[in-house]
């Protein structure tokens, strides 16, 4: 059987197919430009022979229906998938499920209507998620659709973590609160990490770092999520791509009144104009790293701030835990950037955490131990892998059901 991972935006829909007996990745790709004149459509996959073979196609995909049909036809024309029987399930990644889902979810109408409850807290997101449950479920009605959230794994944080101190209806009657998001990566990397300590994951004590274009701290223990850095959105907490992170609350309000601009404004100025591009100008860690290393004072402030931010949640969220077993750094940056890893654990030896220099500057992929041997804390970089984690996410809740 095979498992089909969907992540369906406003205009594009990502894809990726699983065998189950291995967990094996047999095919990826995504349908973009839903809606415009020529939309594009690319496939990756694995032969008959294991060897890798790619197409690309330019063609109308008017909605949501024809590019998932375009993600199944050329599927089954690549010979990665027999035909629509052979999927034990379609798992969806849902980026917000508010308080209500803590667990991965077999779609029926009422999970589609509390969906759609919460599309008020992930305007940008959860739209595009719905859009493509439904087409799922009208186009293959005899396979189970899975949905799995990106806040599900926060839900076990406590009241004192994830309220924030304003007036109490705003909570009760607008559920305004923390949530917290990437929690498929945090829950992946987390169970990696204890396999990796050799410990079950209920006995481990762990931060996460998911460090991508978007970023966020989880602090874990006993297994269990505790306290994350991202709140009511993904905008609080680390410096990230274009994302300011935590702020002062007075900035927007001081946006509004004295700088003229709406809603919409300030909402641009901190989702897209902000973090790593907003210092420096540049948003990719990498020209970032360069430029720094050549003196571009801009560049280095980016690092400094991103780094002296990393450090502050290390520290809080090991105040919380008491004991930390492991700091796991994944994302883009956290699995790259030897700079970013090196400046946010620097200082920290009397707390246990040390990086191995040279470990660190090895450019290598992959799983890997960066921590000086003996010290107390564990220092991992672990690849991330959301859509394998959704795909036996999906698996489980349908064979759970059965
Ligand atoms: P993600 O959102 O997880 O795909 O991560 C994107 C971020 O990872 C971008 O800021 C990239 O610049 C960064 N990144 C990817 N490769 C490297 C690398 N080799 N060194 C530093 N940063 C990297």
């Amino acid at each position: 059987m095979k498992i089909l991972v969907l992540n369906s935006g406003s205009s594009s829909i990502k894809y990726q197919l699983f065998r189950c007996a291995d967990w094996q990745s047999i095919a990826s790709g995504l349908v973009a430009r839903i809606g415009e004149a020529e939309g594009e459509l690319k496939l990756h996959w694995l032969d008959a022979n294991g060897q890798p073979q790619a197409r690309q196609a330019s063609l109308p995909i008017p909605t949501h229906e024809d590019g998932i049909d375009q993600i199944l036809r050329s599927l089954c024309a690549s010979g990665a998938l027999t035909d629509v029987s052979e999927l034990a399930a379609i798992g969806h990644r849902v980026v917000h499920g508010g308080a209500t889902f803590a667990q991965p979810m077999i779609v029926d109408d009422d999970v589609e209507a509390e969906i759609q409850k919460v599309v008020p807290l992930a305007p940008l997101h959860n739209p595009g998620h719905l859009a493509g449950i439904a087409v799922a479920r009208r186009l293959f009605p005899s396979v189970p659709s899975v949905v799995v959230f990106d806040t599900a794994f926060h839900q076990t944080m406590p009241p004192t973590a994830y309220r924030y101190a304003i007036p109490e209806f705003l909570y009760a009657e607008h559920r305004i609160r923390r949530y917290g998001f990437h929690g498929t990566s945090h829950h992946y990397v987390a169970k990696r990490a204890a396999v990796m300590l050799g410990q079950p994951l209920e006995q481990c004590n762990l931060i996460t770092l998911h460090l991508g274009n978007g970023a966020s701290a989880s602090a874990i223990r006993a297994g269990q999520c505790i306290d994350t850095s991202m709140g009511l959105t993904p905008l609080e907490g680390l410096v990230m791509g274009t994302r300011c992170g935590d702020i002062d609350p007075a900035v927007p309000i001081y946006l509004l009144k004295n700088l003229g601009l709406d809603a919409d404004g300030v909402d641009q100025l901190l989702n897209r104009q902000s973090g790593l591009l907003g210092i420096c100008g540049v948003n990719d860690m990498r020209e970032i790293d360069r430029l720094a290393a050549d003196g571009n004072e801009p560049a280095e402030l980016a690092i400094g701030i991103t780094t002296h931010r990393l450090k502050k949640y290390i520290g809080a969220y090991y105040a919380e835990l008491g004991r930390v077993d492991a700091i796991v750094f994944t994302g883009g940056i956290g699995e790259n950037s030897a700079v970013i890893r090196q400046r946010s654990c620097a200082g920290l030896a009397r707390l246990g955490i040390e990086l191995d220099a040279d470990a660190n500057a090895e450019r290598i992929a992959g799983e890997r131990c960066l921590s000086v041997s003996g010290t107390e804390v564990s220092i991992l970089v672990i690849p991330t892998n959301e859509e394998l984690e959704i795909a036996r996410q999906a698996l489980a809740t349908v064979a759970a059901a059965s």
